[in-house]
């Protein structure tokens, strides 16, 4: 049977986040079809809930997670790290030094 997407949703974090906006703060940007308005934070509390009861039989969910582009490893939670503002970020750890906070930045700000 073929598949129709109608929703998406991508970690992408927020990278203005804190008192200082210099904090990294997990969330969850989406969009469904036909949203008029693009992309925008979805959830509650960075969390996103599906009912079962709002989709038909066959919906399939799916979640892909970045691999490492050195060590082709998909990163684990190693712990948080202080973010010298005060705040706390996410310790995103592969099997090689490449940085993810850096990668955040650099792909979200
Ligand atoms: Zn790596």
């Amino acid at each position: 049977m073929d598949l129709h997407r109608t929703m998406h949703a991508q970690q992408a974090p927020d990278v203005y986040a804190g008192k200082s906006c210099e904090g990294i703060a997990p969330r969850w940007i989406g969009s469904a079809e036909g949203d008029k308005d693009g992309p925008g934070e979805v959830g509650t509390d960075g969390v996103i809930s599906l009912s079962a009861r709002t989709f038909p039989p066959g919906t399939i969910v799916e979640v892909r997670e970045p691999m490492c582009p050195q060590c082709g490893e998909v990163p684990h939670d190693a712990g948080d790290l202080p973010d010298g503002h005060g705040g706390w970020f996410t310790h995103w750890k592969c099997g090689c030094d490449f940085d993810w906070r850096k990668f955040a930045l650099d792909t979200y700000l």
